[in-house]
């Protein structure tokens, strides 16, 4: 068959530089002749935001920043914009600051700059995901891509090893998952592959030196063509499995998503031949798993949901929930018996490989 595919690249400037993150913002908010900047930081993040903030004039600073966006704490944030009337949002903080400015930009259409500071990707994407009554709910709109991305690897100097870990692996999840999500394609590939070389060269080395910049860069780097390759070829297994799993039973994302991460590789590895191959020689391994368990096990990455408060009396119903959101075109076709295995198999941290050919 000949290659046919239907790609879309969304539009934003990257700015790449380990502490340029102040001059790069000076030059891009006056490149889009903003005159009321509201900056968004949680507390723990305002020392570094104001940091980056230094050569710019600020209208407003924003520090109530909640994980997974609950809709008053939007809201607020709405209403300060409005208020204040900003004509630009600056995001300083990871996914979840990240995704405040998001929020306020799905319904006043600012743009926004995202200064990230961890590798959890939102920056490069046009998905927004907004909490009400505990109840998650994402959606896709172009306004919330943030019009600039700034990345400064000495921002990120202060995430523990630990989440560091745990954020780049969110990345590599990313870059696999995309490789059979709904609209996986070549592009997408290929942007993944370089995403798990630069992951898989970044983690280790923040792992053995974390006042390094070298693993930093790379990890960063990842993680925006990690984010970039989701972004095009939307939510595979990985991702809908790990969306319940945050969003109905209130999982830590980060860890979550590192921790499902091989038994979803397991899973459908056999099936999607082609992505094997591809993820194994991005590794630089035999096959795919391995390369994921070798450079997991270095880490000591996240091995148990039960780590994380998931039980085995959630099971069914996280399978009830995930099913019907599970994609078509997963090479390996979903059911109750080897979803409930696959959960039952992450909630212990058993060898993924029981999942192989279940
Ligand atoms: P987070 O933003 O909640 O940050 C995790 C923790 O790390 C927080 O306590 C934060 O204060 C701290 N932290 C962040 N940067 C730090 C730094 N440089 N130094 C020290 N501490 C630091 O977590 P996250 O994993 O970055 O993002 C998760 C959220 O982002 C979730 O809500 C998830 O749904 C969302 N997300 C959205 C998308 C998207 O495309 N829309 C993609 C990925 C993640």
């Amino acid at each position: 068959m000949g290659l046919i595919f239907d790609h879309v690249a969304l539009g934003q400037r990257v700015l790449f530089g380990s502490g340029k993150a102040a001059a790069n913002l000076a030059a891009e908010v006056a490149r889009l002749s903003a005159q009321r900047v509201m900056v968004i930081a949680s507390d723990s993040a305002t020392p570094l935001a104001r940091a980056v903030a230094a050569e710019i004039e600020v209208a407003v600073w924003h520090h109530d920043v909640v994980m997974h966006v609950p809709i008053e704490v939007a809201e607020k944030a709405r209403a300060a914009a409005a208020e204040a009337g900003i004509d630009l949002l600056v995001c300083v903080g990871g996914g979840s600051t990240t995704g405040l400015a998001k929020a306020i930009a799905l319904t006043s259409r600012l743009p926004i700059i995202a200064v990230p500071t961890t590798y959890a990707g939102s920056e490069a994407t046009n998905v927004w995901g907004l909490t009400e009554a505990s109840r998650k709910t994402t959606g896709v709109d172009d306004a919330v891509l943030p019009v600039t991305v700034i990345y400064d690897a000495s921002l990120t100097l202060s995430l523990p090893v630990e989440m560091s870990v745990a954020s780049g692996l969110n990345g590599m999840a990313h870059c696999i998952d995309s490789m059979w999500a709904p609209r996986a394609d070549p592009i997408n590939a290929a942007l993944g592959a370089e995403g798990i070389r630069a992951l898989s060269r970044g983690l280790p080395l923040i792992n053995e030196d974390p006042a390094g910049a070298e693993g930093r860069e790379q990890a960063l780097y990842g993680a925006y063509l990690s984010a970039v390759a989701f972004a095009s070829a939307g939510s595979g297994l990985h991702h809908k499995i790990c969306h319940v799993l945050g969003g109905t039973f209130n999982l830590p994302h980060a860890q979550t998503h590192a921790t499902v991460l091989p038994y979803v590789l397991a899973f459908n590895a056999p099936s999607a031949p082609e992505a094997e191959a591809r993820i194994a020689s991005a590794f630089g391994t035999a096959d795919a798993l391995t390369g994921l368990q070798e450079l997991r096990k270095r880490l000591d990455a996240p091995k148990a949901l039960s780590d994380y408060g998931f039980t085995a009396d959630w099971i069914a119903e996280a399978v009830e929930v995930v099913l019907p959101a599970v994609p078509v075109n997963n090479p390996h076709p979903v059911t109750i018996e080897n979803l409930t295995r696959l959960l039952q198999a992450a909630l212990t941290g058993e060898d993924p490989r029981v999942l192989l050919d279940f």
